[in-house]
């Protein structure tokens, strides 16, 4: 996963909380609410379906209205609708912000630089990469030190360089600083506001909020998370995953079976294929890597909560890490949870005789000197008790 796409109205909120300008509006989930909203915003709004996908104005999952009965129309319309692959489950209802140009306003992770960058066209409005197609002069890019933030003047000079002036461009310079420190707090990987419009008297008010959320930092960003409006994003992934990220884990909720217990993500992407190798299929990916053997409890709960899973593949090698010390976690961690299903084990590396005789007799469970035979016994004890469990459901 690249990251956490927020809904608009979400991004938005962050928005505002940071100096920038955002038309007022309200989310509604049917009609007899959009007709309210539309009715105490003036009649004549935008409704636009919140779906963490972009170009839903081509999709005609945006439309400006003139007044609340067709608001309410247009939403139920919505509402029944998926936008590029999503239900729309909720839509918001704007102002109308009349404005004289549309500007395209970004700051967002440049792996070529590795620093942020701020790009910035008064083509706004279209697609970013048709600009930068048809119109490459037009789209102003300026790198920033992630240490040291905007500099004096890198603002204004972005500005500048795209040919705005006057009070337009004091008032876009202060947007560009806005975003940017939204982009900081929210430890964004893109923030990205097209259409940023300026109004006939000179104000500059965002249209549109794209905010993608590192998912590496979304530990710390939890806070951020639960106070946006209509709470979670939508695309954070099953129960089990945000768990997952909650505890920092990377987990991955997988359709098959065999719970995946490795060190490493290499070995564990190793053990899928093996597991998919011998007929059968996996239940997660599950990184933990060095510092997680403390974490060893969490983890397997983790792993166990997943109600398909019938059996679990132990499967650990070391070289700089030490086997023994992840077998006293897991071991520890299996005789806290008590699990009652199959466990096949296999070990390799550095420390490996501590760490099989610690599971031979803490255990009782022998594991096996050949990983595939660890996989294969694991597949099969799968298969024969959901096999079982289909006997016994008849
Ligand atoms: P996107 O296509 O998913 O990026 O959705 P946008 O939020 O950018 O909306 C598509 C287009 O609708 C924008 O480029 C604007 O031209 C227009 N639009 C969006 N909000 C407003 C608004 O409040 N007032 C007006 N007049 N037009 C809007
Ligand atoms: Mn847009």
């Amino acid at each position: 996963m690249i990251g956490v796409d927020l809904l608009e109205h979400q991004g938005k909120h962050l928005l505002e909380g940071h100096g920038i300008r955002v038309p007022r509006g309200r989310v509604v989930t049917d009609p007899d609410a959009a007709l309210e909203a539309a009715t105490s915003l003036g009649g004549r709004v935008v409704c636009k379906a919140q779906v963490p996908a972009g170009k839903r104005g081509k999709a005609g999952a945006v439309r400006l209205v003139d007044s609340p009965g067709e608001a309410a129309t247009f939403v139920t319309e919505l509402l029944g609708r998926e936008v590029a692959g999503h239900p729309v489950e909720a839509v918001l209802v704007e102002e109308a912000i009349p404005f004289a140009q549309e500007l395209y306003l970004a700051v967002l992770d440049d792996p070529s630089t590795q620093s942020p960058t701020v790009l910035f066209s008064t083509r706004g409005g279209m697609d970013i990469e048709e600009v930068s197609g048809s119109s490459p002069d037009s789209l102003h890019r300026v790198s920033v030190d992630i240490r040291a933030g905007l500099a004096d003047g890198q603002a204004h000079g972005l500005v500048g360089r795209a040919g705005v002036t006057g009070r337009a461009a004091d008032e876009l310079a202060r947007a560009v600083e806005r975003l940017y420190e939204t982009y900081v707090d929210v430890d964004a990987s893109l923030v990205e506001v097209n259409p940023l419009v300026l109004t006939e008297s000179g104000e500059v008010v965002a249209l549109d909020a794209k905010v993608t959320i590192d998912p590496g930092s979304l530990p710390r960003q939890k806070s951020v998370l639960e106070v946006l409006p209509g709470g979670r994003p939508a695309p954070l992934g099953t129960d089990l995953e945000v768990r997952g990220r909650e505890l920092g884990l990377q987990y991955i909720e997988l359709d098959g079976d065999v719970g995946v217990l490795a060190n490493g993500a290499g070995l564990t992407m190793t053990s899928l294929d093996a597991i998919a190798h011998f007929g059968g299929r996996a239940a997660n990916f599950l990184e933990i890597g060095g510092e997680a053997y403390t974490q060893a409890t969490p983890a397997l709960e983790l792993v166990l909560s997943n109600p398909r899973v019938r059996s679990l593949l132990v499967n650990f090698c070391g070289a700089f890490a030490r086997t023994d010390i992840m077998a006293e976690g897991v071991v520890t961690a299996i005789e806290e949870l008590r699990p009652t299903l199959p466990i096949s084990f296999t070990i390799h590396g550095t420390g490996e005789e501590e760490a099989i005789r610690l599971v031979r007799e803490r255990l009782g469970i022998e594991p096996h000197d050949v990983m595939d035979d660890a996989v294969r016994e694991a597949v099969e004890a799968a298969q024969a008790t959901s096999h079982r469990g289909e006997e016994l459901a008849r």
